[in-house]
């Protein structure tokens, strides 16, 4: 395959203006399989003009039907699933079956907030003085610079734009110039369902240069970023220096609780299918597994077996059940994990090596007895490593969830309503699911606390971000 891959500015798909391009390179063989396009400052420039006119177009159509086009969108996503899925597999790794998913969820999310932006409703406050009339309304917050990463291609792009448009916002996307052809088929699918093509723009190039310019831009009234904490960290605090609103996605490193009454086979399942999914590259990930001392070697050994048993390769075979990572630096970011903590002391079960030579595939990998010193109960892998740690009492396994800055999602097994109420109330994330994997619906909140960030993008709190209040009083005259 040789994947093509334009900027959107102004309504045309097109190169940038200096002629660069970027390799997109296969992550199961090593292969480029295409080239992307990269935006120059006058192509940002360009972008911005387009975003203002947009957003003065597009706040002007009525909610009602910004709802029908986004419907449309969803529609397309629909039917293009398939042949987009196999792009993202191409140019990410995930397994075909995860990627199908992935493309199909984006057009549930659509339709929520294309539903979701026809409720953006204000209010009539009762007034103190007869002839008063107070009211309230939300009016959209203006055009929008989106940055998102490559784990989710689609799915981290289609929660801001789906709010940003839905709330009659215009959007600059950065998209993950790792895997750039799935992020610009969703933009296709909204362009193609009849968003206004100033209305939406996408770009790719030097991430820095690109959030350098967007971000202090008088035309841009707020910033969405989804990516590690570091990088975050230096976005807000641009964003704050240019009083910009800004939702912040930031990493992750979830605690999952195991009680000693927990049903552990369950737990063993659920855990390790989503400690393994895209390849571990997620950032709700369960991370530090804490298990109680009852049940600890039943669940460490379930865990290996599941983890032994899992068939890695191409995510293009349909026996494939965890893919490549997705380059080479999250290889040797795995190394350098496991290599501390066999330093540190913990027990390395199983896996602990890259795979070949061909690709960037990593082996499953399962340490018991992690020291709270090792590099991995402290940074977040982003990659197939659990780190399991036994605890005796409730409160000390609560206190470990809680020793990290992080604060995104958390995990807990038990059959103890008192339990699973205290674990609900004491962890401190921004999501907590227990006796399942719960989260990331379209119409459930999505966002962390303390260093994970701030903001959400699901539920009907996502689309406030993209809202402000006004006010009016009016008296007669
Ligand atoms: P990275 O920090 O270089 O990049 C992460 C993402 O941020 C990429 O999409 C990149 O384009 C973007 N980015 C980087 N610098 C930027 C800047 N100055 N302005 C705007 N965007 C910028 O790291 P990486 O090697 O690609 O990924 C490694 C780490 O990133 C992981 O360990 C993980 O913590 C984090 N990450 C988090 C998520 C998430 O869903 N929260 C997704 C992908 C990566």
């Amino acid at each position: 395959m040789d994947l093509d891959v334009s900027l959107h500015i102004a309504g045309r798909w097109r190169s940038g203006g200096g002629g660069e391009t970027l390799a997109i390179l296969n992550p199961a063989t090593g292969e480029a399989i295409g080239r992307v396009a990269v935006a120059t400052r006058s192509d940002l420039d360009e972008a911005l003009d387009a975003a203002e006119r947009g957003f003065a177009a597009w706040r002007r159509v009525s909610a009602f039907d910004r709802s029908k086009v986004l419907r449309r969108a969803a529609a397309l996503m629909r039917e293009r699933a398939e042949a987009i899925a196999r792009v993202m597999t191409l140019e990410q790794g995930k397994p075909l079956a995860e990627a199908r998913i992935e493309a199909g969820v984006a057009a549930d999310i659509i339709e929520w907030f294309a539903e979701e932006g026809r409720r953006a409703y204000g209010r009539v406050i009762p007034a103190r003085a007869e002839g008063v009339l107070q009211i309230v309304t939300r009016e959209p917050v203006g055009p929008v610079a989106a940055f998102t990463p490559w784990n989710f291609p689609i799915n981290q792009a289609v929660r801001k734009v789906s709010a940003a448009l839905c709330s009659g916002c215009s959007v600059i996307l950065k998209g993950p110039e790792d895997t750039p052809a799935s992020c610009a088929e969703l933009v296709r699918a909204f362009l193609d369902a009849g968003v206004p093509g100033d209305a939406l723009a996408l770009v790719y190039g030097d991430p820095a240069a690109i959030s350098g310019t967007l971000i202090p831009h008088p035309v841009i009234r707020k910033i969405t970023f989804t990516g590690s904490t570091a990088v975050g960290k230096q976005l807000a605090a641009l964003a704050g220096q240019h009083m910009k609103r800004a939702t912040m996605e930031l990493g992750g490193h979830a605690p999952a609780i195991v009680f000693d009454d927990a049903d552990v086979e369950k737990a063993v399942q659920v855990l390790a299918a989503n400690k393994y999914r895209n390849a571990g590259q997620v950032c709700v990930a369960p991370t530090r597994f804490l298990v109680q001392a009852q049940v600890y070697d039943r669940f460490v050994d379930g865990f290996v077996a599941a983890s032994q048993a899992l068939k890695v390769g191409d995510g293009l075979d349909p026996d494939t059940q965890m893919g490549p990572l997705v380059h080479g630096r999250r290889v040797e970011a795995m190394e350098a994990l496991v290599a501390d903590a066999v330093a540190q002391g913990a027990r390395l079960l199983t896996g602990g090596s890259r795979i070949g030579n061909r690709g960037h595939f990593f082996e499953p990998t399962v340490f018991a007895d992690v020291p709270l010193g090792a590099r991995i109960m402290n940074e977040e892998p982003f990659g197939p490593i659990a780190a399991i740690r036994r605890f005796s009492e409730d409160d000390e396994a609560l206190q470990e969830a809680n020793r990290l800055p992080f604060g995104l999602a958390a995990y807990a097994y038990t059959r103890s309503a008192a339990r699973a109420n205290r674990v609900g109330a004491a962890v401190e994330a921004g999501m907590v699911s227990i006796n399942h994997h719960g989260i990331a619906l379209p119409e459930t909140p999505f966002g962390g606390v303390k260093d994970s960030g701030y903001g959400s993008e699901g539920g009907s709190e996502a689309i406030e971000a993209y809202l402000t209040t006004k006010f009016v009083t009016q008296a007669s005259a």
